[in-house]
């Protein structure tokens, strides 16, 4: 398969754990309660540095954010460490790393007072914004009123710089006049079974298992041209977790590599042959993956798929199962779709 160099990273999210206090359906990454590991100290301080002089700022100005520009620190719920989350912030401040940001789902936003803090002290520690999650698998785990507390405290601490992904959402709950935790089903009996309403859902990592049921399903030729989007290699949007891998954008359980090396992962690339996994998704050849496959066994499931990601991820789970993969890191991340 040859090698491949991989781009420098212009904007990235330093995942501090997978560790989260939900378990949405839709999570990417497979986060849950069940994780443990975080990062230390020490790694964040190594992983900072090698991305200091990479990371470019929004095109509006170092102070300013947006969702696939500069850094951001995300998880699971970095608020769950928040010392840690705090000293990650200002060691990206001393090393003037540009347009940073924390994503929350804002499960700690309690009471007014203890959210001001929170959020004061990181502005002080140098982040210079926030992402504040609203969709209704959130909902299920974090009441809506602290949501709602969260991004108005933020808007005044981070103001502009205060991101709320999706707003649709978050218009719809309060025209709803939702306030506490919502289990979906009550939430789709709400919306007359209308789970997404046009608004941008990726169907992948847990989704790919969890939502099944609201999709219709394809055989594999049906996605085999189509492309991935975003593309897996690329130099924006990359993310960087605890274990030490190069996670492609939105793949979970995809490394590009361990990011210690990412200097000479750039400088030399990537040997494919080493790793034929990534081979194939890189050369977007998934009808070479499902052979591939099929020679540890795979069968493809007679009813079909609801994404292409959910047959990659589908592929990928079964070969974790069958062999070690270097490509395919964290090995837990498959048991906890
Ligand atoms: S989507 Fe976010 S809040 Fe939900 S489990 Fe994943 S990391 Fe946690
Ligand atoms: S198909 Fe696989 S490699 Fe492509 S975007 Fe989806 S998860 Fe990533």
């Amino acid at each position: 398969m040859g090698k491949i160099k991989l781009p420098q990273p212009i904007s990235a999210g330093l995942m501090l754990s997978y560790q989260c206090n939900a378990n949405c359906h839709h999570c990417m990454y497979a986060c849950s309660p069940r994780w443990k590991d975080w990062i230390s100290e020490e790694e964040i301080k190594l992983l900072l540095t090698i991305l200091a002089e990479k990371i470019e700022p929004n095109p509006s100005g170092k102070s300013s954010v947006s969702l696939n520009c500069g850094l951001h620190f995300t998880g699971g719920e970095p608020f769950l460490n928040f010392d840690l989350l705090l000293k990650a912030v200002q060691m990206a401040r001393q090393l003037d790393i540009p347009s940073t940001f924390v994503e929350t789902n804002c499960y700690w936003c309690l009471d007014n007072t203890g959210t001001k803090q929170k959020l004061e002290a990181l502005k002080e520690g140098g982040l210079q914004g926030i992402l504040i999650s609203v969709n209704p698998f959130y909902l299920e785990y974090v009441p809506f009123e602290r949501t709602e507390r969260c991004i108005k405290i933020a808007s005044e601490v981070f103001a502009y710089n205060t991101m709320v992904y999706q707003q649709e959402y978050y218009y719809r709950f309060k025209e709803l006049g939702i306030k506490a935790r919502l289990p979906l089903e009550e939430y789709l009996k709400l919306e007359q079974g209308d789970l997404v309403k046009n608004v941008e859902l990726f169907l992948m990592g847990r989704a790919s298992y969890k939502l099944q049921k609201f999709y219709t399903k394809h055989p594999p030729d049906y996605f085999l041209n189509e492309p991935c989007l975003p593309p897996l290699v690329r130099n924006w949007h990359n993310h960087f977790d605890n274990y030490g891998n190069w996670i492609p954008g939105y793949c979970g359980g995809i490394s590009l590599g361990n990011w210690h090396d990412l200097d000479r992962l750039c400088k030399q690339g990537l040997d494919l042959d080493e790793q034929p996994v990534l081979g194939f998704l890189i050369k977007q050849d998934f009808a070479g993956l499902i052979d591939y496959s099929r020679n540890f066994g795979y069968e493809v499931p007679r009813e079909g798929y609801i994404s292409k990601c959910h047959l990659c991820v589908d592929i990928r789970r079964y070969l974790t199962t069958k062999q070690e993969f270097k490509e395919l890191k964290p090995n837990e991340f498959y048991s906890q779709l």
